[in-house]
């Protein structure tokens, strides 16, 4: 379906946001501010269902390649990371971080795996409270982005965005193809099961790991689970050429819809996985100041009218 080219002129950043789905919003909310300490910078509500929130947290404003959020549907059923989906979520940590985050998550009573290797780095393996797995992955790659600013989190172990996400494939051939003839992706390395692929500058950020080990048994969606990986462009301009290459191959690329946040354009992937092209503007700051994130209730312009009723049927999250 994916017809492979030698060149693409698609120029994606790497990655984007990642969302996933959440049960318990305050719950959510706790964990990743007070555990991991990203901020939160959007509180909004989900636009293809209002009467639940859209929570996003990130570095100070949420910049593309930090933003992990979340649709918490109180009472959802876990789910179960697996075979068709986002595995695991990864965030980038400074190399040598690793006793401080060891000793941060034993104090919350957040439950680790044993530190592993993976490639040239050290990856400790965590679950947020609907089972998500998390991964920070502390690595010497050079990455300048700054931590979002807490103050039990100090900046020189603090989270900088996003490192990768995994994908658990068995089959992964023809996301492959996608990423490498289609995306520009381009493989970077390969160590048992796991292979990298990266785009543009690369580094942390950039990456798309594929792991292809048959013992992770198919997952199911629910709770703790990725409902979508989206990828960077800078601007609407790079969003219309990707949207022409991937139709011309082949994708059912949706229409481009305004997030209010970033404009957006969503397919799935060969192997299930639903895939979004985000633009980095106009970003978080569009409809409250820098300094007040998250603390508003963003509603997109044709939601505004019915802001009273919105806000009294959400649950309070302080
Ligand atoms: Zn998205």
């Amino acid at each position: 379906m994916f017809t492979p080219t030698t060149s693409s002129p698609m120029t994606l950043g790497g990655l984007h946001h990642i969302t996933a789905m959440a049960s318990d919003p305050k719950r959510n909310l706790d964990f990743y501010t007070k555990a991991l300490g990203l901020r939160f910078v959007k509180k909004s509500v989900n636009q293809d269902d209002p009467g639940t929130y859209h929570l996003y947290y990130g570095d100070n404003v949420g910049s593309p390649g930090s933003a992990l959020t979340f649709f918490p549907w109180p009472g959802l059923r876990r789910g179960r990371a697996g075979q068709g989906q986002a595995y695991a979520t990864a965030f980038s940590v400074p190399a040598g971080s690793q006793a401080f985050w060891v000793g941060r998550l034993k104090t919350l009573n957040v439950a680790t795996s044993p530190i592993e290797t993976r490639f040239a780095d050290q990856v400790l393996s965590l679950a947020d409270p609907d089972g998500m797995k998390l991964e920070l992955v502390f690595t010497a790659e050079p990455d300048a982005r700054t931590p979002a600013p807490y103050a039990d989190v100090p900046a020189t172990h603090g989270i900088r965005g996003f490192h990768s996400t995994t994908l658990a494939f068995a089959q992964p051939a023809a996301t492959v193809a996608l990423l490498t003839g289609v995306m520009g992706y381009r493989a970077v390395s390969t160590v048992g099961h796991r292979t990298r692929y990266t785009v543009a500058s690369g580094g942390p950020g950039s990456y798309v790991d594929i792991l292809t080990d048959p013992s992770i048994p198919r997952g199911l969606n629910g709770a703790g689970t990725v409902h979508h990986i989206a990828f960077r462009v800078a601007d609407d301009a790079a969003q219309l050429v990707a949207h022409r290459i991937l139709t011309a191959h082949g994708a059912h690329v949706s229409p481009i819809i305004d997030r209010a946040y970033f404009h957006s354009i969503y397919y799935r992937e060969p192997n299930g996985v639903l895939f979004e092209i985000a633009t980095d503007q106009p970003g978080f700051a569009i409809d409250e100041p820098v300094e007040s994130l998250g603390t508003r209730l963003g509603l997109p312009p044709r939601l505004e009218p019915h802001r009273a009723e919105i806000e009294a049927a959400l649950p309070k999250l302080d």
